[in-house]
């Protein structure tokens, strides 16, 4: 079961987007020196489809994108919500924060638009980082990933 902690209407987290950011808890990837600890245990309120639908009423006229923040202990309930919020609310886009460092097997991705994907190593620092091990990645019309992490550098130009 899916479980959420906390949430956040955000700016940076996916370029050009407005983003509801829900922090899923249970986190299986333990991260030396991991950067939320409390997202490590099994805690906080079910995120079942209404839940979700009630959170995302209440900031769909001034969002433009739900971004799910973890939730690697069950990547497929994740894809399944998302494939959900396009249905209920199709003007929005949907990404993943993963933290694995690579798209999950026997998934399916094509239902979120954004997916970062890359475990937390401080020292290789976050997406901003020209050292990164992290990768934010866009969906394109041909359902292939293009990798747009450069958006996170400082003075990089719109896409
Ligand atoms: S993915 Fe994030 S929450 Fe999970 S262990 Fe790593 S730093 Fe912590």
């Amino acid at each position: 079961m899916l479980k959420y902690t906390n949430y956040d209407v955000v700016f940076q987290e996916i370029p050009d987007e407005v983003s509801l950011a829900i922090n899923l808890s249970n986190c299986p990837n333990n991260c030396p020196g991991c950067h939320s600890p409390y997202l490590l245990n099994d805690v906080g309120e079910e995120l079942s489809p209404s839940a979700l639908d009630g959170l995302v009423n209440r900031y769909a006229s001034s969002i433009t994108c739900v971004c799910f923040m973890g939730g690697d202990a069950a990547p497929q309930q994740v894809a399944n919500l998302a494939d959900a919020l396009h249905q209920s609310h199709p003007h929005l886009r949907v990404g993943w924060y993963s933290g694995k460092d690579a798209l999950p097997d026997g998934v399916n991705t094509n239902t979120f638009d954004y997916i970062k994907i890359g475990r937390y190593d401080a020292s290789l620092g976050p997406l901003s980082s020209t050292t990164t091990n992290q990768r934010m990645l866009k969906r394109n019309a041909q359902n292939k990933w293009d990798d747009i992490t450069h958006r996170f550098r400082k003075g990089a130009a719109a896409l």
